[in-house]
């Protein structure tokens, strides 16, 4: 994508992060070097080796959006062997990359999330950068499963309620252990079978039964 002058975004964020995914993209690296309400400008990162790639944004009244009013570039100092980090990969994009996985598997691995993270983006982060990330991920997502798990007996109350015939099986780590349920168990699993279910099931298991007899 080619950033223009005239270009209009609906907020100065949403600029701003497509300034970032196309710097990321081509290897290249910008500094935010004025941001308010108003206006934003950034700069490349290397301007003191002599690349003058710029750009400034303002909020216009006539339409109230950030629109881009000046651009200088290309990059002189185009950098296509960086593959270690990345002073624009933010905690967000590596969150947006490796959450999906920490949901499907909560035990993955920093060195799977990382290669994850280097076949999309091309770049390597720090094991720092997404340890930190992860952790705020964790405390986020697990954070809502607990919340989630208290209202499972209500929910699981109100499927049977409304479903007479549900069969409902509870499973708790403790019957992996063999130990007794006590008032406060950890949860593993929960099955369901509703009763249309249940009697297909009778029948075919009867069928099952009586045909080797008639055999
Ligand atoms: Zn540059």
């Amino acid at each position: 994508m080619e950033l223009e002058n005239g270009m209009v975004f609906e907020t100065k964020e949403v600029l701003l992060n497509v300034v970032k995914d196309v710097h990321i993209a081509n290897h290249l690296e910008m500094k935010v070097v004025r941001s308010n309400s108003e206006s934003l400008k950034v700069e490349c990162k290397r301007k003191e080796i002599g690349c003058v790639c710029m750009l400034r944004s303002r909020k216009r009244k006539s339409h109230n959006y950030f629109e881009i009013m000046e651009t200088k570039g290309p990059h002189t100092c185009l950098n296509p062997n960086m593959k270690h980090d990345h002073c624009n990969l933010k905690s967000s994009n590596i969150a947006q990359v490796i959450v999906i996985q920490i949901v499907a598997d909560p035990g993955v691995s920093d060195k799977v999330s990382e290669a994850t993270f280097v076949s999309h983006f091309g770049y390597r982060p720090s094991r720092r950068k997404i340890r930190h990330v992860r952790k705020k991920l964790e405390k986020k997502l697990f954070k809502s499963f607990e919340e989630s798990y208290e209202y499972l007996p209500f929910f699981m109350n109100a499927l049977q309620s409304f479903n007479h015939g549900t069969h409902v099986d509870w499973h708790f780590k403790e019957h992996d252990l063999g130990l007794p349920i006590a008032e406060v168990a950890r949860f593993k699993r929960v099955f369901w079978a509703f009763k249309p279910r249940i009697d297909c099931n009778a029948l075919e298991f009867l069928t099952c039964k009586l045909l080797p007899e008639y055999d």
